[in-house]
């Protein structure tokens, strides 16, 4: 009913409508303790590497025996030191799927509901308690701030609403204004070759001094006004935080070069993980203030490179403890400090999501940034996608533009070739357009036999 109305609204009213829309999200998110956590926050900045460890195993053994207490699931845990997490159980995310009424503390009329998980189809709910969604805001704020973003600054947001009515399109308006907040939500839904123009061009006009969202978004229009000349000003964007999805160096380099900025990194995830932040040096810091990240091989032993396992102190309303997440990391020396001054450890990188890769019976699996790195040495690929209903074939489509030519077409699969070896079917589909998911992400890799590996 409220999107019908919605949709009738004409545009100036539809921009209102979603300031004062915001305007109720914004009480919960940045109402309550928001304030004092920024605060916090800011003056931790520079804590030393012991004074962290020490907040976060304070923090553990506050929420291991508020857990224990409050969830059913977790009242027979033992009240465990920091030092022996591992004696813990692991928690999966198909058995916290089953056991999710246990594990709550809260009900859903007192919490702010999270839905997770879009991609195997079954989504589940996580519930917050405003206290621990205005911690999670303020940290995040807080890492936004370093590079002097604030709410009510002009920005750019990428992210899944669908906001467009049908005169939208016709009139190849492909965003909303929050005119009293300054943000203008751009629709990822519409990032199609004949649409970028508007795209490109409405932001050289808006100027936002930050830019927020799905990088794969941002990566398109980036990659549309290289490929067409046009000139984005310098020194207007003064960051970009991606969110979402894997960034790969690929999206880097176009991005950082067209918008002429940089573009700092954040790992969170729905079901409410602890953050990881990029710094000014480009260093990926994990954040102890927010839960304990460890880093497990297959039998579960710590180890640099592997699945991440979190334990998450901003999630009293649904408490993960142990949470295999379905990411994985590779941790850096733990000698290494960094220049920018914050001394929490270092991550060497986010591989992302577990399940984003191409399987080849013949090399193995093939992560998110080597499926990218095909398009070395290619040109006019504007945008593929790499599907796997079968071990032994992959179907790549592709949107290409006039420079693509057969011999780019050999470069690419060569390419590919070198990754998933000599053996495996690879179908090539030129398409007019890649569609989205329904949360308005775009994937490159769309794995579907995980079930048999
Ligand atoms: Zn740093």
């Amino acid at each position: 009913m409220k999107d019908k109305i919605y949709k009738i609204l004409p545009d100036f009213l539809q921009g209102l409508l979603i300031s004062l829309f915001n305007k109720l999200a914004y009480k919960e998110r940045y109402g309550g303790k928001y304030q004092y956590y920024l605060n916090k926050f800011k003056a931790n900045r520079t804590l030393s590497r012991e004074e962290l460890v020490a907040v976060q195993k304070k923090r553990f053994a506050e929420f291991l025996s508020f857990s224990k207490e409050k969830s059913d699931f977790y009242k027979n845990y033992e009240l465990v030191e920091l030092e022996d997490i591992s004696q813990l159980p692991i928690l999966k995310k198909e058995q916290l799927r089953q056991s999710i009424k246990d594990v709550v503390t809260i009900s859903k009329k007192d919490a702010i509901v999270s839905k997770t998980g879009g991609t195997t189809g079954k989504s589940l709910e996580v519930l917050y308690t405003a206290d621990n969604m205005q911690e999670r805001f303020a940290m995040l704020d807080d890492f936004r701030g370093r590079s002097g973003y604030q709410l009510g600054k002009k920005t750019a947001w990428f992210s899944g609403k669908d906001l467009l009515t049908s005169k939208d399109l016709t009139k190849k308006r492909f965003w909303k204004t929050d005119i009293l907040n300054k943000v203008r939500y751009y629709s990822t839904f519409h990032i199609k070759e004949s649409y970028l123009k508007y795209y490109v061009e409405d932001l050289i006009k808006y100027q936002p001094e930050y830019m927020v969202g799905f990088p794969s978004t941002i990566l398109e229009i980036a990659k549309y006004g290289i490929n067409h000349g046009y000139t984005f000003p310098a020194k207007t964007v003064k960051a970009i935080f991606p969110t979402a999805e894997s960034i790969t160096e690929e999206m880097r380099l176009h991005i950082e070069g067209f918008f002429k900025t940089k573009m700092l990194n954040q790992y969170a995830s729905s079901e409410g993980a602890p953050f990881i932040f990029e710094c000014q040096e480009g260093s990926l810091h994990l954040e102890l203030q927010s839960g304990i990240f460890e880093v497990l091989d297959d039998n579960n032993q710590p180890t640099t490179e592997g699945k991440l396992v979190i334990t998450s102190f901003t999630t009293e309303g649904t408490p993960l403890i142990r949470y295999d997440i379905g990411d994985s990391i590779i941790l850096d020396d733990p000698a290494r400090s960094c220049q920018c001054g914050n001394n929490n450890p270092l991550v060497k990188e986010i591989l992302g999501r577990i399940d984003d890769y191409i399987y080849s019976p013949e090399t193995g699996k093939i992560n998110l940034g080597n499926v990218s790195n095909t398009l070395k040495d290619t040109k006019g690929i504007l945008r593929f996608q790499a599907i796997q209903d079968e071990l032994n074939t992959i179907s790549i489509l592709l949107v290409v533009d006039h420079s693509f030519t057969p011999k780019v077409e050999e470069v690419f699969m060569s390419n590919w070739r070198a990754r998933v070896g000599q053996q495996m079917t690879i179908n090539m589909q030129i398409v007019q357009d890649i569609p989205v998911e329904k949360s308005g992400k775009y994937r490159i890799v769309k794995n579907n036999i995980k079930h048999l590996l």
